[in-house]
């Protein structure tokens, strides 16, 4: 595979955007100074954080999530999407397994990335 075929696992996974509740706190919605989730796509949790609409829930699906997890996936909001979702790292691609990444590809028969998945 020449670099120029490489594709981003991510662009054909989206599972963790549909496995877990992301939640995060209130003032990295847009509706506070310096915020940058949109609000609308967010709903209240505990009295100070707000969550992802669709994923809290006992089959989470993060409304900003278009496509279908484990074809083709993409994040409708992704320059502004919260911390939590920063802090998930496809597996390997900065040379360690990330644990979330592996449990949610699980949870949709996916199989885990490995360190030859960044071969390119
Ligand atoms: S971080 Fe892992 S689970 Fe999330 S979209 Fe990328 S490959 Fe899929
Ligand atoms: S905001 Fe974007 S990256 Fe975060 S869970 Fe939703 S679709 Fe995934």
């Amino acid at each position: 595979m020449s670099s120029r075929d490489f594709v981003h696992p991510c662009m054909s996974c989206g599972a963790c955007c549909a496995a877990f509740r992301v939640a995060f706190h209130w003032s990295e919605a847009d509706d506070a100074p310096g915020g940058t989730v949109p609000v609308d796509l967010t709903q209240s949790l505990r009295s100070h954080e707000r969550a992802m609409r669709g994923t809290d829930s006992a089959q989470p699906h993060c409304i900003a999530l278009r496509g279908t997890v484990g074809e083709a996936c993409e994040c409708s909001i992704y320059e502004l999407r919260p911390s939590p979702c920063r802090a998930v790292q496809a597996s390997w691609e900065h040379g360690s397994a990330d644990p979330h990444c592996d449990r949610a590809r699980t949870r949709y028969g996916l199989p885990l990335l490995t360190p030859a998945d960044w071969i390119a």
